[in-house]
């Protein structure tokens, strides 16, 4: 059966890319295509378009040119930021803890965990309270046991809470602990500014602000000593080998830009539509609970726990009504593990198990917000018919 309209509420998984981006990436597809280190003109081209990129992202975070590291995406962003840091307190023979919290991308828990599980270092997950921030005082004991890196995510995937980086960071520093932080989903949002933030470390990716996938961006502070985690050439100061990706990176710095140039009107509109969704939801779906802070939290995004549904279910009626949704990273198929961030935040193993995530974007509609929350409420109450749990 076709749905009567397509919406798309999974923005924090990915976005489209914008034209403006595309068409700013489109002559290194062809015309410009020399690899950025050749001593020939056509490497020389490439290399100026990457060196303008540079200066472009680094005026955004307010850093030097020389502090931003291109990567592959993401997820290479955070490996390298925490086997680097961490690789590299251990060549130097200082103490080798890792210390983060329960709300990670598991690009950083799980590269934490692999540490831990194969080469023997101490790992410290700091709790958070039933919103999702950390807590302040338990992160202040971690870091007075000492560690060769703190990282925290600035604005969760899945719950969406933002954490106070500025105060944590400054805790990090008093006891000598390189920061880190996530801020993928904060890209094109919140403030990247590195020094407020107080952060040694910051990853990024594009696909997330509207530029395109495969490609990320990792700053890192003057001063911090990284092992590289993919090894070969000298290329990025030697700290992450490999031929530069000249099209995307030009795209990055692109739809960055153009998400800071256009950051109140996108803002204030993400947060219309994701009030618009929350208020919707809140009214028409009994029992439904906001999960993380109720306002420390991304513009875009709108998260629930939804008890007695099980969520990929609710993910497939969804999907049959039109709607683009997700429950956040561990329900894709068959039996849905609890979600470790829910628990992390307090609910149930079974309430963590009926995680629900909605992100809005630049081009959802009011329209598409009340389709949606009409398909949810339809949805929900068929599930709990079916499954014998109360109605409302
Ligand atoms: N960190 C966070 C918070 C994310 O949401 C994601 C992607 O969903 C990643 C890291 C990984 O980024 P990428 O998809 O570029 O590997």
């Amino acid at each position: 059966m076709v749905p009567k309209r397509e919406v798309y509420l999974d923005n924090s998984a990915s976005t489209p890319v914008d034209p403006r981006v595309i068409e700013a990436m489109l002559p290194y597809f062809g015309e410009v295509f020399g690899n950025s280190t050749a001593s020939h003109r056509q490497g020389h081209r490439g290399e100026s378009a990457i060196e303008d990129a540079r200066e472009t992202i680094a005026g955004i975070l307010n850093c030097a040119a020389r502090e931003i590291v291109f990567t592959s995406c993401g997820t290479e962003s955070d490996n390298l930021a925490v086997r680097g840091a961490a690789w590299n307190a251990r060549r130097r023979g200082i103490l080798t803890r890792l210390i983060t919290t329960p709300v990670e991308h598991s690009a950083v828990i799980n590269t934490m965990r692999q540490m831990r599980n194969l080469m023997d270092f101490e790992m410290e997950i700091v709790p958070v309270d039933k919103s999702g921030r950390v807590m302040t005082e338990a992160f202040r004991a971690a870091c007075q046991r000492g560690g060769s890196i703190a990282s925290v995510i600035y604005a969760s995937n899945e719950v969406g809470v933002i954490q106070d980086l500025p105060l944590l960071s400054s805790i990090a520093h008093e006891y000598d602990i390189p920061f880190h932080t996530d801020a993928v989903q904060a890209g094109g949002q919140l403030s990247l500014d590195v020094n407020e933030l107080g952060v040694d470390m910051l990853s990024l990716s594009a696909h997330k602000f509207y530029g395109p996938k495969g490609v990320g961006i990792l700053y890192v502070k003057n001063g911090i000593q990284l092992e590289p985690s993919q090894s070969g050439g000298s290329h990025e100061d030697g700290r992450r080998a490999g031929t530069h990706n000249t099209a995307f990176i030009v795209g990055m710095a692109k739809a960055l830009e153009l998400a800071y140039q256009e950051n109140e009107a996108r803002l204030s509109h993400f947060a219309a539509m994701r009030d618009r969704l929350i208020q919707g939801i809140l009214e028409s779906v009994p029992g439904a609970e906001i999960s993380g802070h109720p306002t420390q939290r991304l513009p875009s995004h709108a998260s629930f726990v939804i008890p007695d549904v099980d969520a990929n279910a609710l993910l497939m009626h969804l999907d049959m009504g039109g709607v683009c949704a997700s429950s956040g990273s561990s329900c894709k198929t068959g039996d849905p593990e609890p979600s470790e961030i829910l628990l992390g935040l307090g609910f149930t193993p079974s309430e963590a198990k009926c995680g629900l995530r909605l992100s809005v974007g630049l081009h959802t509609t009011a329209d598409d917000i009340d389709y949606a929350l009409d398909v949810l409420a339809a949805s929900v109450a068929k599930l709990r018919r079916l499954q014998g749990a109360p109605v409302s």
